[in-house]
């Protein structure tokens, strides 16, 4: 005898109710996100060999460990940690580690396992002060605490037939050879970026970095960034991610961040005007403009080091891969 949807919910609020009742809350629920592809071990452990990918290249080069900026590095790392635990149950049990290396390809990526990794020499080349290293590596593990690997991995998984069993190592398997899957792919890629600006702004700034500066190292990319044609874009613009960020910001996801207005020089204002025409008008996507000088060119991208997000705040592996390499 089946029992009535009716009566079935009415057993589950009883049942909740009971667990309730008498008890203190025991802490975080160990929700686990049912629409998504894998778990996260699964993603975290086809992924975990990138960082010692590129740890074991740096050492080999005699450029693993930092040398300039090792307390800083520490100092806002640690800070910007005792955020992100504080942001789910998932985040708070993730083994949080900063690896440096002083490599010239290398910028900054995180990893699903909580493993982040950061160049000096990409610090030096931007030239970046406390806030903007704060927002970069905030950026970083916002993907790591949203899990946005996994969700791009799961989205691109419900393009494919759905008879066949795929571990997360064959996805990347796919995505490597399947150009029509990765470009499907890059409204959930840009969309993650969008979603990591935001978080990793408020997670900088909670650890006490300044929105305004944060914004303003935004503002710098935007007006650095050479407009380019490649075949796929896994970031949005930096203009369009700034415009982003400052209505974030405005609408109070920054503490204390003030209007657009305040935060952006009116000359620059000027500047954001002209990006946003070209968006309009014929630029695509973007990316930096050494890579887009070099035109576009299909890659590939071996598949123990997955949908990496190689590079911090303006273009990731993905496109970078497929840009330059
Ligand atoms: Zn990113």
């Amino acid at each position: 005898m089946t029992v009535p949807l009716r009566r079935r919910l009415g057993l589950l609020l009883a049942g909740l109710s009971l667990l309730w009742v008498g008890k203190a809350p025991a802490g975080a629920l160990s929700y686990e996100p049912v629409g998504l592809g894998w778990t996260h071990a699964d993603v975290a452990r086809a992924t975990a060999g990138q960082a010692q990918a590129i740890a074991s290249r740096a050492e080999r080069q005699q450029r693993l460990g930092c040398a300039v900026h090792c307390e800083r590095l520490k100092r806002i790392f640690d800070r910007l940690v005792l955020q992100a635990r504080k942001q789910s149950a998932h985040a708070a049990t993730l083994p949080w580690a900063l690896t440096v290396v002083r490599l010239s390809d290398v910028d900054a990526l995180a990893l699903p396992g909580g493993q982040v990794l950061i160049s000096e020499d990409f610090i030096d080349r931007r030239a970046l002060h406390d806030d903007a290293l704060a927002f970069v590596l905030a950026h970083e593990m916002a993907h790591s605490i949203l899990e946005h690997e996994r969700q791009a991995l799961s989205f691109a998984r419900l393009l494919l037939p759905r008879e066949v069993r795929r571990s997360v190592r064959d996805m990347y398997a796919e995505i490597d050879h399947n150009y029509a899957l990765l470009k499907a792919m890059e409204p959930v890629l840009q969309q993650g970026e969008f979603e990591a600006d935001e978080l990793g702004l408020l997670l900088a700034s909670s650890a006490g970095f300044m929105p305004q500066r944060q914004l303003l190292f935004m503002a710098g990319e935007a007006d650095r960034q050479v407009a380019g044609w490649p075949l796929m874009c896994s970031h949005p613009t930096a203009a369009e991610r700034l415009e982003r960020l400052a209505r974030a910001a405005a609408a109070g996801a920054a503490p204390a961040a003030g209007s657009l207005a305040a935060l952006i020089p009116a000359e620059r204002q000027c500047r954001r005007g002209r990006l946003q025409l070209d968006l309009a008008s014929s630029v695509k996507c973007s990316t930096t403009g050494a890579e887009a000088k070099k035109g576009p060119t299909m890659a590939r991208h071996s598949a123990n080091r997955g949908l990496s997000r190689k590079a911090t705040v303006w273009s990731s592996s993905v496109s970078q891969k497929i840009i330059s390499t």
